[in-house]
């Protein structure tokens, strides 16, 4: 039996070269041998130049351009093969670009909005964002310029994501979510997780602490391991999953899954944090190299075309029965064009998309970032035979419009951080106002 060695790190938070060092020492001083893959949590922030801080959701004083510009330039190149989904505070346009997963940086991957992929035969999925109600059931709709609202929702998870991870049979080894799956905090240590963060008292009383959704997928899935972030804290818990009942959604017609989750969420990378974990997985198929995974394919395949359907056709029980077989037949149409012909294989196709950062790193900048056609993003669904979801753009000319009666109104004080935000119809508080008017077609 062979192991993959891995390391697994919360949030990024624009530290790759802390984190990169961190797990250099770490090996060091454990004699560890080096490891095979690093995995982020979260809050990456796949910054490529100042004009991409202007989408990112964060309060002014944590806006900063971070290292990870250095790896998109190729000034540095990151060590190990390194993994990530997206978090609540990312370069979201950047990410948007890469909705189906690729890289940001040579040797650095993003998962996607949700994604599974394999990796010397482990097989690893990940669901991007973090959950809230209000914007659940939205379509992915967020297109570039935003609004200061959809600065916010662009992160928030989204069931047709949910609903293709939902739809995996096959055992899945290591699950990533940046928020915690809900209900977590009872199979672990509560008590000493309280008294470290005591203020999540009320939301886990209220059984609010988590998602719901990645709950779901914890008892579906039911995966080895799954590794999460986003709360600052290091918490380890054990799911049994022959012993409790299902919080969410009964778990129907699964056989031979793993039978213990282990759930580790890790801090972000700051002094005097535990942020990190390196663990030595056994595998029994060694497999070289990161490809995709044919179920995923199939899975991709036979829902692309409802990315942009509102997910209430998804819902219905009559979808719900017919889907199974759609996948099975995508998923001979993935083994006949894809898996038979050897093109499995992650291609290593980074290609830089938008300028590299040039001057000081603390510039003024109140632009928002241009709106990119990835070319992997291209290739990757030339090679599926699927529509590029992330070219649809709902009224992008009349949304032009409406952003540039926004900013000459005042309102686009947001753009600076809110520096200066205070008058002019109340900047952040207005810049709220202004979304219910922006924003109003999201809930049609
Ligand atoms: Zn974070």
């Amino acid at each position: 039996m062979s192991a993959i060695r891995i390391a697994v790190e919360g949030c990024g938070h624009g530290t790759l070269n802390a984190i990169y060092d961190s797990i250099k020492r770490t090996c060091k001083i454990n004699k560890y041998p080096p490891v095979d893959l690093l995995i982020i949590g979260g809050d990456f922030q796949a910054v490529r130049n100042l004009r991409d801080l202007n989408v990112m959701s964060c309060p002014a004083k944590y806006r900063a351009l971070g290292d990870f510009h250095e790896y998109y330039s190729g000034v540095r190149k990151a060590p190990m093969l390194t993994i990530f989904v997206g978090g609540n505070h990312e370069a979201s346009s950047h990410l948007w670009e890469l909705f189906y997963g690729g890289w940001v940086a040579p040797n650095i991957y993003y998962m996607g909005a949700a994604s599974v992929l394999n990796f010397r035969g482990l097989r690893i999925g990940g669901l991007s964002g973090i959950y809230n109600v209000r914007h659940y059931a939205h379509l992915h709709n967020e297109r570039l310029p935003y609004f200061p609202g959809e600065i916010k929702s662009i992160y928030h998870v989204r069931q047709h994501d949910v609903f293709k991870l939902y739809r995996i049979e096959e055992p899945v080894d290591v699950m990533i979510s940046h928020d915690w799956p809900s209900g977590i905090e009872h199979h672990g240590d509560l008590n000493e997780l309280l008294r470290k963060k005591s203020f999540f008292k009320s939301d886990i009383e209220k059984g609010e602490l988590g998602s719901p959704p990645a709950r779901s997928l914890l008892n579906k899935l039911k995966p080895r391991y799954w590794f999460s972030a986003h709360l600052h804290v290091k918490f380890a818990a054990l799911v049994d999953h022959g012993n409790f009942a299902p919080l969410v959604e009964p778990v129907t017609g699964l056989a031979d899954k793993n039978k213990v989750t282990k759930f580790l969420a890790l801090d972000k990378c700051f002094p005097h944090r535990e942020f990190l974990q390196l663990l030595t997985i056994p595998i029994t198929k060694p497999e070289f190299g990161l490809s995709y995974d044919p179920e995923w394919l199939a899975i991709t395949r036979a829902l692309n075309p409802y990315l942009h359907k509102h997910p209430s056709v998804l819902n219905s029980d009559a979808f719900k029965e017919a889907i199974g077989p759609m996948i099975g037949e995508e998923r001979m149409w993935v083994e006949e064009n894809i898996v038979a012909k050897g093109r499995l294989g992650v291609p290593e196709n980074f290609r830089i998309t938008a300028p590299i950062h040039e001057g000081s790193p603390t510039a003024r900048e109140d632009r928002m970032p241009e709106s990119y056609v990835n070319t992997q993003t291209t290739a990757f669904c030339e090679l599926l035979g699927i529509e590029d979801g992330t070219k649809f753009a709902p009224g992008s000319e009349e949304k032009e419009e409406r952003y540039r009666s926004f900013v000459a109104n005042g309102a686009g004080s947001y753009l600076r951080g809110g520096r200066g935000g205070g008058g002019r119809g109340g900047g952040g508080r207005g810049g709220r106002g202004m979304r219910g008017g922006g924003g109003g077609r999201r809930r049609g």
